[in-house]
């Protein structure tokens, strides 16, 4: 058996094991110190627009304090992204919320704008206006920003800006990450860059980050003993993780780049392969391509790529499940289009990685296009 072809795995550069090591000389084993404020800084300036960044475990963590904080709170109702990962929806459920799911528009695969207002006008017809809406960049494609932001605006709605996959993705130039209210990142172990485990809350408010990092940190009050007001999470990230994240930073760059000569290796080979088709994106819209995903005419053939690519020991992996058609969210409200349903049957996403080798990708691309003849 030829050895794995991954789908997305982690990716170590030069510098992350130092500033690990240096975690341990000086005893910085705590989720706080001088990797988190660096880390924290870095994906500052990178992102740029003044933003804030509160460094903590997880980009799921970052979504339910992002919720929490944007006023969210039991029986309230969430617009979210129907075509996503399921940890965009499950923190609205923790904080016992309802998310109603909005269908996808076909040239970016992320929330229809029309279908949001749809979903807005209905619920305030029914008496109940949303507290919240998560659009999605999906597989790092920008969803429409200018559109929903007016939306939002017009309804007086706050966006909690999913943007996990979407670190070196940018919006006419702006980074995403930076559009939402409040946006989140994921540093978990398959996305673009990785700290094993790990997310971020973004935000140009100051005093957004300092309410975010209190409550990540058990709200504990300021007082010599252990005082609280209000329920807190331990939710901050560990200073020797950041340091896998600070290293991680100095190499983002290369990553992306690396990232979006997979996608174009894989468009130009499969040119005139018309069973397949790319998403392409829109003017102004750059993405970070952390997965390439493909197009193919069927469910069928969609599965027989697939298998053929699993007996190569290539793995790849049909496009996210809507949440709509997830047996845990079978009774949310949904605003459907079909979009999303059949993305889903006939969409897979390719080994991406900007580890992958040009013979690894040679290999793939040798696979695919003899499970297509
Ligand atoms: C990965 C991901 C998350 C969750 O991030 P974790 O760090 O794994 O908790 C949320 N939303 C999307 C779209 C993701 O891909």
């Amino acid at each position: 058996m030829q050895e794995r072809i991954w789908l997305s795995s982690p990716h170590m550069g030069p510098e992350e094991l130092s500033y690990v090591l240096e975690a341990f000389e000086t005893n910085w084993i705590a989720p706080l110190g001088p990797n988190l404020t660096a880390f924290e800084a870095a994906i500052g300036d990178y992102l740029g627009g003044g933003v804030q960044v509160a460094g903590l475990s997880s980009g799921t963590a970052a979504l339910h304090l992002g919720l929490e904080l944007l006023g969210v709170g039991r029986g309230d109702t969430v617009l979210c992204q129907s075509f996503t990962f399921a940890a965009s929806a499950n923190p609205i459920v923790y904080l016992g919320a309802e998310p109603v799911f909005v269908d996808s528009e076909s040239d970016t695969w992320n929330m229809d704008p029309h279908l949001l207002e749809a979903a807005i006008e209905a619920g305030i017809k029914s008496g109940k206006k949303p507290k919240a809406i998560v659009p999605v960049h999906l597989y790092g494609m920008p969803y429409k920003h200018d559109q929903i932001r007016e939306i939002a605006r017009h309804y007086d709605i706050p966006v909690l800006e999913d943007s996990a996959e979407a670190l070196g993705s940018t919006y006419k130039g702006q980074a995403c990450g930076t559009l939402g209210d409040i946006a989140i990142l994921s540093f978990n172990g398959n996305k673009i860059i990785t700290t094993s485990g790990g997310g971020a809350l973004v935000t140009r408010n100051p005093e957004i980050k300092e309410r975010a990092v209190f409550l990540a940190t058990q709200a504990r009050d300021n007082a010599p003993h252990y005082q609280h007001s209000a329920i807190g999470y331990n939710y901050r990230m560990s200073n020797v993780l950041a340091g896998i994240g600070r290293g991680q930073m100095q190499v983002l760059s290369e990553r992306v780049k690396a990232r979006q000569g997979n996608y174009k290796v894989y468009r130009e080979a499969l040119e005139d392969c018309s069973q397949v088709t790319f998403l392409e994106a829109p003017e102004g819209l750059v993405s970070n391509r952390w997965l390439t995903t493909i197009l193919l005419p069927d469910l069928e053939t969609r599965e027989a790529v697939r298998l053929a690519l699993w007996e190569e020991n290539i793995e790849s992996r049909p496009l996210w499940k809507p949440m709509h058609l997830q047996p845990v969210f079978s009774g949310a409200p949904a605003f459907a289009n079909g979009t999303s349903e059949t993305l889903f049957a006939r969409g897979l996403c390719l080994p991406s990685g900007s580890n992958l080798t040009a013979e690894d990708l040679g290999r793939t691309l040798e696979t695919l296009k003899k499970s297509l003849k």
